[in-house]
């Protein structure tokens, strides 16, 4: 069976409930691809209600979670509140819980292993910056953060969705090409073959993100390897139905 293609959007520290339930009304009103799995990643504070306004053809994902299920951990919330609210997908290790937040491989892990256990699909972020690409480490980086996950993810590969997400390509306008995008996801394919197992390589989803526009999408889907987009930016506007649908 081939890969479903799945697009998430991450809304991050953006909208308000306005903005929110407008986003919602325009991907109500659109015909989005049946055929595409859709993954919105909401802020917190918003993700309850959301979660009451979107059909049910639309998947709701927080963008972060803490690693046990619950206790004396001020600001965080567990995978089990995700569960609870009825949302089932969440966002870990996005560059920007890494750089701005101090967030390391193992913490990663952690958190991929506890979301798991509760019951929540994942969508986990790896990428280099661009030093780390500038100095030719771009793969050494990306397998290094994936090797972290082998041993959290398990045997749960069907509920794990991987997204590539170049830091230097996130926020700034500068898209990977099509060929970067498709090398990286080639290569990983790749190394999960030799280090988790060839079935895996074959099934797990690799979404690239990085400033995916409606303008880009098309020739990044066409990508063999390339197996959905997570949208930052974009997400946020109309132009998002059009990313969602860009294999069609
Ligand atoms: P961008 O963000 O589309 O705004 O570059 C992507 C992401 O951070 O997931």
């Amino acid at each position: 069976m081939g890969r479903k293609f799945v697009v998430g959007g991450n809304w991050k520290m953006n909208g308000d409930k306005k903005q929110v339930t407008e986003i919602v009304e325009t991907l109500k009103k659109a015909s989005l691809d049946s055929n595409v799995e859709v993954v919105i990643g909401v802020p917190a504070i918003y993700l309850e209600y959301v979660q009451s306004i979107v059909p049910n053809t639309i998947n709701v994902a927080a963008q972060n979670c803490w690693k046990v299920p619950k206790g004396a951990f001020t600001g965080e919330i567990s995978p089990a509140m995700i569960k609870d609210i009825g949302a089932n997908w969440v966002i870990l290790g996005h560059s920007e819980r890494r750089t701005i937040f101090g967030e390391k491989d193992d913490l990663v892990a952690e958190k991929v292993a506890h979301a798991l256990e509760s019951g929540l699909k994942v969508i986990a972020c790896i990428g280099e910056t661009l030093e780390e690409r500038e100095a030719g480490k771009t793969e050494e980086v990306v397998f290094r953060q994936t090797k972290a996950l082998l041993p959290a993810i398990g045997s749960n590969w069907d509920k794990v969705v991987l997204a590539y997400e170049p830091v230097w390509a996130i926020g700034t306008g500068k898209t990977a090409t099509p060929q970067q995008a498709q090398d990286v996801h080639a290569s990983l394919r790749n190394w999960l073959s030799a280090n988790a197992s060839a079935d895996v390589a074959n099934a797990v989803r690799i979404q690239y993100g990085g400033s995916v526009t409606a303008a880009n999408a098309k020739e990044l889907a066409a990508c063999p390897d390339i197996d959905g987009f997570l949208v930052g930016g974009a997400s946020l506007k109309p132009e998002f139905v059009d990313i969602v649908n860009a294999t069609q």
